[in-house]
């Protein structure tokens, strides 16, 4: 940590905010907080340089036209992300964001958004949407229960060589492969919104524990968090199978 105080930096929320990734950084904050671990949330318009300061940034989801503006601010602002990751800085990125911190997301119609590179990705826009419930089983190396979320997007993602996805869909859509998101150095990146870290508390302590250490993430009052966790599961398992029954019905008519 760079001081004393949890820095949670929510990057061009106007932009990058269409479907709702503020809760991702109110949880953190949240989350620190009850614990008695001080945590600021920083939001940093877009007209702003990214500050090199932080601790974790969050890069929400975001339709093309305002995603293109973030692509363009967030190159302007690559070298402090460098010197924040440098120090330890955390990155969650969902959805466009997810795209941005790849190396590039070529749009339905075909303008090229050239990204960050922080991490083996590339992104192609494609039909149809991917748009509903996911269901993602996370990396078993992370030891990270089911995650739950909600999608919207074109994107179509492909890993490079070697780079780990979050974890394989059970429900849903994700990457577009049977995976979801990919894993760096203390980076995820996922196509999942709902926002995802009020439905999977879990996840978000893992990447609190980036931050403060494990030990530092006393057990907190989940109960409202895990009956979210349970629901959300729930109703994907059931949208998913009233799908499937849809589907036999029609391939039989
Ligand atoms: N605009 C991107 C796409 O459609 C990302 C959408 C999103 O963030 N939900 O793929």
């Amino acid at each position: 940590m760079s001081e004393s105080r949890v820095r949670i930096g929510l990057v061009y929320p106007e932009l990058l905010g269409t479907y709702g990734d503020r809760g991702n950084a109110v949880v953190l904050t949240e989350r620190c907080t009850r614990r008695g671990i001080a945590a600021e949330l920083v939001e940093i318009a877009a007209s702003e340089p990214l500050p090199d300061s932080l601790d974790l940034y969050l890069f929400g989801g975001g339709e093309d036209n305002p995603q293109s503006l973030a692509a363009e601010r967030m190159r302007a602002s690559a070298a402090a992300l460098t010197r924040a990751r440098a120090g330890g800085a955390v990155v969650f990125a969902v959805c466009a964001g997810f795209q941005l911190i790849g190396h590039q997301y070529q749009t339905g119609d075909g303008e090229m958004l050239e990204g960050l590179g922080l991490v083996d990705v590339t992104t192609v826009g494609g039909a149809p949407r991917l748009i509903g419930e996911v269901v993602v089983e996370p990396d078993p190396t992370l030891s990270l229960p089911t995650v739950t979320g909600f999608e919207n997007h074109s994107g179509r993602t492909t890993l490079g060589p070697g780079v780990q996805p979050l974890g394989r869909v059970v429900h849903g859509g994700g990457n577009g492969d049977g995976s979801d998101g990919a894993l760096g150095e203390r980076l995820v990146g996922t196509y999942l919104h709902g926002p995802v870290l009020p439905r999977n508390a879990a996840l978000a302590d893992f990447l609190l524990g980036w931050i403060v250490g494990a030990d530092a993430l006393t057990p907190i009052d989940d109960h409202l968090t895990d009956a979210l966790h349970a629901q959300r599961l729930a109703s994907a398992t059931a949208t998913g199978w009233r799908a499937r029954i849809q589907e036999l019905r029609t391939n039989r008519g």
